[in-house]
C-alpha cells in the first residue's frame, strides 16, 4: 500500500467507513510506516477538537 492510499483510508477511518479488509491493510501499513502513524495521530487529534467544537454549538 502506498502512503497516499493509506492517508485516504485514515481519513475514511475517522468516519468509520472502512471495510474489514481495508482496516486490516491499513493497520499493516501503519505497522511499517511511521509517517502514516503520525498522520493518523494528528487526524484523530483534529477530529477530537472538531467534535468538541461542534457539540459546544449545538
Ligand atoms: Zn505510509
Amino acid at each position: 500500500m502506498k502512503c497516499q492510499c493509506a492517508s485516504k483510508l485514515i481519513s475514511q477511518q475517522l468516519d468509520s467507513k472502512l471495510k474489514p479488509q481495508e482496516k486490516m491493510a491499513l493497520s499493516l501499513h501503519l505497522l511499517i510506516c511511521p509517517r502514516c502513524r503520525h498522520f493518523q495521530r494528528n487526524n484523530q487529534k483534529l477530529q477530537g477538537i472538531l467534535k468538541q467544537y461542534c457539540s459546544k454549538d449545538s
